[in-house]
């Protein structure tokens, strides 16, 4: 039997719900249990696909192509969890299953309506997350307690505890401590609020996790335990991490989260929670004494969130290297109206992925100067892309080339739309989504770094490489390291003469752990590292063995 732990959140939006979540995921794997995670967003977008970051920060992609929350990213980066489509649910999503439903005449008649049938359909969502094998579901409903639009998920996870076993089903909430500077205490009644609006729904929380910013103390405890009606040992700090967001697990084990789960939900474990080499982890970040910086050149540097599993996959190949990455967020515009010299200093130049033209000439002009002056760069999708257009220019002599994304008419379409796209006139969930193969070509950078002849990655474009200009790059020092075979697509271009210059044109920060690296970004911070310490030549396969 699956049991299950539903996770929800009070006060405010961005307490880490789902930093808590993936620290729950971790610690009952390192208790020998199978878990599942799985995110309910309440508002209507039927997934986050068609939302600017300035909406919704990062677009997480699975393997198999759903474009999802970027909590998802936390889920797989913390633990072994198998993501699918299955893992994101939209308010958007659900009623689109069920109107589907209503027009093909399944409901016999009958009125459709949220209670039973919208609550019906995310009860089974629910039951569809929990992949084969699991022994724990976890469930974190987006939102906050209290908003109108969480309303029908908040009813169906409290019917769908009245289906379970007694016990087989846990409630964890997590709330703001908010601390007042002018008298300088920390407060309950907002927590004391929101569990208040949780029973009006029926939902007696089991666990509160308190985010706050100074110590809870224990009569704090004790006075939220009294009006909350948890008891007192279930009322569980969690303090603002000091320096990394993989303290979290650490921190909540330190205070008896696992076993309080474990407890609760009458868990019989394989073993005491076992966080060994993810403490090991910890100690070690704290003791690095060699850095490096990378420039992230984007569109979206100013968000928290746009890029969010690129800079975790620079810290986690920081941590292979045993060196602090320190990221400079670098705005694409300004290279272009501040000139490259605000690139000074930097030791490589990350060019994320993106959508419209905004920034891209400055994107290029950056990796210019990277190409120009060997500093490591390494190009994402649209960087990649970016790359290409800009070896196009300056050393092909391929006058005007672009993509046909941002320019229609350009006299050479290096980056073009593929086959299959041109009839595409839904934007929803038809981009090159998910997994596809990589074969790498051997003696290239890219097939020493991954150590394998075969890889498979996961896209998220409409755009491609411009097979028809092919001939001609194969003639020139840019190196096509890795093809796509069932769909002859060129997925990664190099330099073989430059220090370290990349570009894919799919999405390895999705695939990146804190304590498996993605290969290509080891070998880029390596090489920023190498950088730092004044450089070597080249980076060359040799030098790598
Ligand atoms: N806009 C480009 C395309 O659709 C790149 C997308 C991306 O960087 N994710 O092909």
């Amino acid at each position: 039997m699956v049991k299950h732990i539903f996770v929800t959140g009070g006060v405010v939006s961005s307490l880490g719900k789902g930093l808590t979540s993936a620290a729950i995921g971790l610690i009952l794997e390192r208790r020998g249990l199978k878990v599942s995670l799985q995110k309910l967003d309440p508002y209507i977008n039927v997934d986050p696909g068609t939302m600017s970051p300035f909406q919704h920060g990062e677009v997480y992609v699975t393997d198999d192509g759903a474009e999802t929350d970027l909590d998802l990213g936390h889920y797989e980066r913390y633990t072994h969890a198998k993501l699918t489509k299955s893992s994101n649910f939209t308010t958007g999503k659900i009623y689109s299953t069920v109107i589907a439903k209503e027009r093909r005449g399944d409901y016999l008649g009958r009125t459709v309506q949220v209670i039973p049938h919208i609550t019906d359909a995310i009860k089974e969502a629910i039951h569809e997350g929990a992949t084969p094998g699991t022994d724990v579901a976890i469930t974190e409903i987006g939102g906050t307690v209290g908003d109108i639009e969480s309303l029908p998920f908040l009813e169906a996870v409290r019917q769908f505890a009245l289906e379970q076993p007694r016990g087989d089903v846990l409630f964890i909430h997590v709330t703001l401590l908010p601390y007042l500077r002018a008298s300088g205490e920390m407060k309950t009644k907002p927590t004391q609020q929101s569990v208040g609006k949780l029973r009006e729904i029926g939902i007696q929380p089991d666990i509160l996790v308190c985010r706050t910013e100074k110590p809870m103390t224990r009569e704090m405890a004790q006075k939220i335990s009294l009006f909350c009606n948890v008891r007192p040992e279930a009322v569980i700090e969690e303090r603002d991490v000091e320096f990394s967001i993989y303290e979290v697990p650490v921190d909540l084990c330190r205070l008896g989260l696992d076993k309080l789960v474990a407890r609760n939900l009458g868990l019989e474990c394989e073993r005491d929670t076992d966080l060994g080499d993810w403490k090991e982890m910890l100690e070690n970040l704290k003791s690095l004494d060699k850095t490096c910086e990378i420039a992230v050149v984007g569109k979206y540097i100013q968000l928290h969130d746009a890029y969010k599993s690129i800079y975790e996959s620079l810290s986690h190949a920081g941590y292979a290297n045993r060196c602090k990455v320190k990221i400079r967020k670098v705005s694409a515009e300004d290279v272009l109206v501040k000139g490259t010299a605000i690139l000074e200093g930097a030791d490589g130049i990350l060019v994320p992925g993106g959508f419209g033209e905004r920034g891209i000439e400055g994107k290029i002009q950056a990796i210019r100067w990277a190409r120009e002056n060997g500093v490591p760069f390494f190009g994402i999708c649209l960087g990649m892309q970016c790359a290409v257009i800009e070896y196009a220019r300056d050393v092909l002599g391929l006058e005007g080339a672009h993509t046909l994304e941002h320019s229609p008419h350009t006299p050479h379409p290096v980056i073009s739309l593929m086959a299959d796209q041109a009839e595409v006139d839904q934007k929803g969930g038809t981009m090159r989504l998910g997994a596809y193969d990589c074969e790498l070509r051997p003696g290239t950078l890219a097939h020493r770094l991954y150590g394998a002849d075969h890889v498979s990655e996961r896209h998220r474009h409409r755009f491609e490489f411009n097979n028809d200009y092919r001939a001609r790059f194969e003639a020139s020092d840019m190196v096509l390291s890795g093809l796509n075979p069932q769909r002859d697509l060129v997925e990664i271009v190099e330099l073989p003469e430059h220090p370290f210059f990349v570009g894919v044109q799919f999405h390895p920060e999705f695939k990146s752990r804190p304590l498996a690296a993605h290969p290509v970004f080891r070998g880029f911070v390596e090489a920023a590292l190498e950088h730092a310490n004044g450089g070597r030549p080249s980076m060359t396969v040799e030098s790598l063995a």
